[in-house]
């Protein structure tokens, strides 16, 4: 199951939303596995990330 969880950095709060429910400012990819002891999956996360952004296009990086 994946669920891609963003974070507004302007309110500080995270949503599912693209836009943020509160302020409407585009938000971004969050990834709570950096709380997780084991950052080998982090990398891993990311490369799936990566690999999924080149065929959609649905989030730009700052
Ligand atoms: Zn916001």
């Amino acid at each position: 199951m994946k669920t891609l969880i963003r974070k507004c950095k302007y309110c500080n709060i995270y949503t599912m939303e693209e836009k943020c429910p509160r302020c409407s400012r585009e938000t971004n990819m969050a990834l709570p596995m950096r709380y997780s002891p084991a950052d080998k999956f982090q990398k891993y996360r990311i490369k799936l990330l990566e690999g999924n952004e080149n065929g959609k296009d649905n989030n730009k990086e700052l």
